[in-house]
């Protein structure tokens, strides 16, 4: 049996408080204030990160790793908002990035700033904007188009934390497997993410990619965390029907298969959400990587639990190897896992393993 490390980032008041150092490598928000969430760009956070990596592999006898970190960019941060946060980072290490792309570092300060304060005004109930909320948002985004450049070197830095991982890991041991994390939000509904880079573009770096495709859970994460939020901010004159449909279309669901508005609260998305969304993974990674599917059942929601159907998982990880994946991730945490949906992954596995 092989042996993954598995890490996904930490971070908050709690580790800014309680780790030696965090605070050096804080981000720094629009208006200047350190946040409990650490700095891509911080040469020290990245050589963390490598030590990190470097530690594990000369320590055990390991055979591969998985990291994450679940963060969205600073512009769906603003306007899908976890919290009233504030966009970030505007730290010395940012500035200087931003600047050495050619970036007015004043002007993407303004533009986030200025963004930041129209989501948030919408969100207590300002009133509408006469050209329209949508089209006041583009406005924003016509008149700073820094506010584009900042999160795509957002991203782009992310990356090069990664890269470097991925680099410490090869050196010490070639033949490790190095693969990436792709959480739920970037995987299923963050049109920004999925903009910002292909899984091909990822591929030089990365061994595999697992994306999450966790789909009794969706259903709730998308009435509660997707249509709900956008609705509060840049999506304010769209019916939520209306906005999942767009949802449905935009993503490349089937919205006959997938739920209605009215019960997505309580109601999984299907195995074809599975299928499609491996398979647009596969197409996107270009043969230069392997895709992995996270298959997830019994994960929590609050006290409205969705139970997990041991028939419709066992669908999923057909459909996922159907649409291409390389293999699967069964997800989330072993402990939540109820044995009837193990089996039900069991027997899918065994039968595609004898189908050849
Ligand atoms: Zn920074």
């Amino acid at each position: 049996m092989k042996l993954y490390a598995r890490i996904l980032e930490g971070s908050g008041r709690e580790a800014a408080n309680n780790i030696q150092n965090y605070g050096k490598v804080r981000t720094i928000d629009v208006f200047g204030r350190p946040t409990g969430v650490p700095c891509w760009n911080h040469p020290e956070y990245r050589a963390f990160w490598n030590a990190t990596a470097e530690d594990l592999f000369r320590t055990y006898t390991l055979d591969g790793l998985q990291w994450g970190a679940e963060r969205q960019g600073p512009l769906m941060n603003v306007i899908l908002p976890w919290n009233n946060d504030a966009p970030t980072c505007f730290c010395e290490h940012c500035l200087a990035r931003g600047r050495a792309h050619g970036i007015d570092t004043a002007r993407a300060k303004q533009g986030f700033e200025t963004l930041y304060n129209f989501a948030q005004g919408m969100m207590s109930g300002r009133s509408k904007p006469a050209e329209g909320v949508f089209a006041a948002f583009l406005g924003i985004l016509i008149r700073f188009p820094e506010i584009l450049a900042w999160e795509y070197q957002y991203r782009l830095s992310r990356e090069e934390v990664q890269r470097g991982i991925y680099r410490t890991v090869k050196a010490i041991k070639p033949d490790a497997q190095v693969g990436w994390h792709v959480d739920h939000q970037p995987s299923s509904w963050d049109i920004v993410y999925r903009a910002e880079m292909t899984y091909a573009e990822m591929a030089p770096y990365s061994d595999f990619i697992k994306f999450i495709a966790y789909h009794d859970i969706l259903g709730p994460r998308i009435r509660d965390w997707y249509l709900a939020r956008l609705q509060r901010t840049v999506l304010a004159e769209m019916p939520l029907a209306e906005s999942l449909d767009l949802y449905y279309t935009l993503f490349g669901y089937d919205k006959n298969k997938e739920p209605k508005l009215e019960d997505l609260a309580t109601t999984g998305f299907s195995p074809d959400y599975v299928y499609r969304e491996t398979k647009r993974s596969v197409a996107s990674a270009e043969n230069r990587t392997k895709i992995y599917t996270g298959i997830g059942f019994d994960v929590p929601w609050g006290n409205a639990h969705v139970p997990a159907d041991p028939e419709k998982v066992y669908e999923c990880v057909l459909k996922a190897f159907q649409a291409g994946a390389a293999g699967i991730v069964v997800s989330r945490e072993y402990e939540e896992m109820r044995v009837p949906n193990l089996r039900a992954v069991g027997r899918a596995i065994k039968e595609i393993s004898r189908a050849g």
